[in-house]
């Protein structure tokens, strides 16, 4: 694929997104940062690496031009702006990781891509003893964190899209009663693609007391009637995640359930309206969290409220307690607090938002409540 996944940036918006890695370069003291595998690379020069055994390594350096060190192989896939970067394709009797130490040269203040491999990342540290290493998110996290509006435009417009499949299962269009989690992971997957998604990334569906464990892989289990159906699916279009859960009902809801999904239903309502510019990521969790402590549930909610989002799923900023961050205008985000009741039923309720400065912005205005679906 070419570009980010048909996403064309135009190349002022690199060479700013440039300028400003290299602002946050020098404040952090940072004299090469080193691109690969992860959605940094592609976010600066519309570029994806491929997750193979052949390197591939942005390097940039503080007080010179980038270079894009590529196996010679790989290199035609580029769609290269020479204004933004130089390439060295490498050949296969060429050995990359001294290619890319000869790039850093004298340079010791070095931070790496956070998914770039222990095997690349051991050769350097082998060729360059002196370095001092950090991650390249400690640059790039904050940076990519505060969406600009084009980025926004694409994280609603896959919410939209998810938003459609959501209404689907709503309207009980995705038969559930007698079908295996699995297959209808496939058919909301499917539907993801017709829906404008370009990859599906993820398609929980987890029945009745698998609804309690909450990254559940659908299998073989069978939907029955009377029990809870959760379900969370996201894709990449246009280069930006989608990313919502749902929980339907398939009959009547007994009346511990709608009390549950009540305290749930409020808790997120609460998170969402929390994300306001300035105050902190951790007080979005606290907000939600208080009404789940409240209705005595506190012990059931097992996770963080929610993650950043954008060209990857999950990325900063964490809403999370302990991250103080203050909430910026283009913070993009989920809230998704869950109450899961082990061997019994579980619920979550997610939606992305974006901070901005009259509020919080959702991404996703699919049905919050409990829907029963007879399907
Ligand atoms: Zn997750
Ligand atoms: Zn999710
Ligand atoms: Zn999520």
């Amino acid at each position: 694929m070419k570009g980010a996944a048909g996403s064309p940036v135009a190349s002022v918006v690199r060479q700013e997104r440039l300028a400003r890695v290299r602002a946050a370069m020098a404040a952090q003291g940072v004299d090469a940062l080193l691109l690969s595998l992860g959605a940094d690379l592609p976010w600066l020069v519309g570029y994806t690496a491929m997750p193979l055994e052949r390197l591939t390594m942005l390097v940039v350096p503080l007080d010179a031009e980038p270079t894009l060190v590529i196996p010679r192989l790989e290199a035609a896939r580029v769609d290269h702006d020479p204004a933004l970067f130089a390439l060295r394709p490498w050949t296969e009797l060429e050995n990359p990781v001294a290619i890319t130490a000869g790039l850093i040269g004298g340079r010791s203040r070095l931070a790496i891509a956070d998914r770039c491999w222990a095997t690349f990342l051991v050769g350097l540290q082998r060729e360059l003893p002196s370095a001092t290493w950090t991650v390249a998110s400690a640059v790039t996290g904050p940076l990519r964190a505060a969406k600009d509006a084009a980025e926004i435009d694409a994280l609603a417009a896959a919410g939209a899209a998810a938003d459609r499949v959501a209404a689907q299962l709503h309207a009980g269009e995705i038969p559930l009663v007698g079908r295996t989690e699995a297959e209808v992971s496939n058919d909301i997957s499917r539907r993801l693609i017709a829906e404008g998604h370009d990859v599906v990334n993820f398609a929980i569906v987890a029945a009745g007391e698998n609804a309690a464990s909450p990254h559940h892989h659908p299998g073989p289990r069978v939907i029955r009637a009377g029990e809870v159906v959760l379900t969370d699916f996201g894709g990449t279009m246009n280069g930006y995640c989608s990313d919502i859960t749902r929980c339907v009902h398939t009959g009547p809801v007994p009346a511990e359930l709608a009390e549950v999904y009540g305290v749930l239903h409020e808790a997120q309502a609460a998170g969402v309206a929390a994300g306001v510019v300035g105050s902190a990521c951790q007080d979005v969790d606290r907000a939600a969290r208080r009404i789940i402590d409240a209705a005595g549930y506190g012990a059931a909610f097992i996770h963080r409220t929610g993650h950043g989002i954008g060209m990857e799923e999950h990325e900063d900023p964490y809403m999370v307690e302990g991250n103080t961050t203050p909430l910026a205008p283009g913070h993009a985000y989920s809230v998704e607090p869950g109450i899961y009741l082990e061997g019994r039923f579980g619920f979550r309720l997610e939606d992305i938002v974006v901070a901005t400065r009259t509020g919080p912005r959702a991404m996703n205005a699919a049905r919050h409540e409990l829907v029963v679906v007879e399907a």
